[in-house]
């Protein structure tokens, strides 16, 4: 017995007995609306391609290009050789599309959350954070000697409560994600603003799936609601809606060069690739003039979500292209997700303790390129399995 079995392997055992156990998934082709696996091609339900920017044609060429001419790496961390004239262009665009003096770019959405949150806060300071905040958020804090508060989903009573009692903490910061990515709801964010403008907090916003989803051509969070110059940190993925891979922060100037000499995955791991950093710079531009796809992601969406609930099915709290369809229990959800993989349809099952034990759900992600077929056969599976396994009210 090797020394792993006694201990992780033992570990995976009670995974595997619990039903928690995942294999991966191994796909074959593009992440388009539908992919194959084994042979078979499924309905592709999961992706967070949202606009179908991951095989756009302006992106693919950028990255060729951006191959032929830099070569396949950078070579270096951003503080060294590894700061080429593409990274500092897709800063001052991100800037720019942003509203924001500057951005700093980092490998990934996670590795922005935890150099950001680990670099700002002090042992002087406290960190106030909603219950649902994404994983990256959580260790960001955890990295920190900032104390540490949580306030129940969206409760703005409590959140107020809590800034109330924070007061003698140097700095204050809120933290959100922008859009919640289990349950597709959307942070209150004007009422968490004015909170913070009242007790004098700084607020943080994680916009990794309002990033091209969000706002006026997918400018996230603190534009849809008009917040522009009253967010002081704008936390957004490269790896989502925009289709490559990447994170950043959109700040001021002061916070950027102070991240530039503090933030850890900024110092210590390598910079985005020429090709990466090449097709965000035009994932940027079809950005820019991307108001009819956002539209037809907000109707595909819509229509979704109605369908869905007309069968009588419970969606939670989903008002974005997140569409959480409830099963409950961990094994119903997983005899719902394997029924409607048989029907050729994948949609990602979510159980506990990502959510709660009666709240397992198969996550929906509609996007721009799904046709109305597409989506009704989607719904003619949902019925057909909701009704053999009674969860249609
Ligand atoms: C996906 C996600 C991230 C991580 O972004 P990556 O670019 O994939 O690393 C961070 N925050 C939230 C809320 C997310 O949903």
């Amino acid at each position: 017995m090797s020394k792993w079995d006694a201990t992780l392997g033992e570990e995976l055992r009670q995974l595997k007995k619990e039903g928690r156990y995942r294999p991966l998934t191994v796909w074959s082709g593009g992440s388009g609306t539908r992919m194959e696996l084994d042979g078979r091609s499924y309905i592709q339900m999961s992706s967070n391609n949202y606009l179908g920017l991951t095989d756009h044609p302006a992106l693919k060429k950028a990255a060729i290009d951006a191959v032929d001419r830099y070569g396949v790496g950078s070579g270096s961390v951003r503080t060294i050789t590894g700061t080429l004239d593409i990274h500092r262009e897709l800063e001052l665009r991100l800037a720019e599309f942003k509203g924001t003096e500057a951005a700093l770019v980092f490998q990934s959405g996670f590795t922005t959350n935890q150099g950001v949150l680990a670099s700002i806060l002090g042992p002087e300071d406290v960190v106030i954070s909603d219950e649902l905040n994404h994983a990256s958020i959580i260790d960001g804090i955890r990295l920190t000697k900032a104390a540490r508060k949580i306030y129940a989903h969206k409760d703005m009573e409590q959140l107020e409560a809590v800034l109330k009692e924070s007061a003698g903490f140097k700095k204050r910061l809120v933290v959100t994600d922008g859009v919640f990515s289990m349950d597709g709801d959307i942070a209150p964010l004007p009422q968490i603003v004015e909170l913070c403008e009242k007790y004098d907090a700084f607020v943080y916003v994680d916009d990794a799936h309002a990033s091209g989803v969000l706002g006026k051509n997918g400018k996230g969070s603190t534009d849809h609601f008009g917040l522009h110059g009253r967010v002081h940190i704008q936390v957004g993925t490269l790896s989502k809606a925009v289709g490559a891979v990447g994170g950043y922060v959109a700040c001021d100037q002061v916070l950027k060069d102070y991240l530039i000499h503090k933030a850890r995955p900024f110092l210590f791991s390598t910079s985005q690739t020429p090709a990466v950093a090449a097709t965000c710079l035009a994932a940027i531009e079809v950005l820019k003039q991307s108001g009819d796809l956002i539209d037809k992601l907000w109707d595909n969406a819509s229509y979704f979500r109605a369908k869905v609930q007309e069968l009588g099915f419970d969606t939670g709290a989903s008002e974005t292209p997140i569409v959480p369809v409830i099963a409950g229990s961990p094994a119903d959800t997983m005899t719902f997700s394997d029924m409607m993989r048989e029907e050729g349809i994948f949609a990602q099952g979510i159980v506990y303790p990502t959510v709660a034990l009666d709240k397992g759900r198969l996550r929906f992600i509609v996007t721009a390129k799904h046709t109305r077929g597409e989506l009704d056969e989607t719904i003619a599976a949902l019925k057909k399995c909701g009704e053999k396994l009674n969860l249609i009210r």
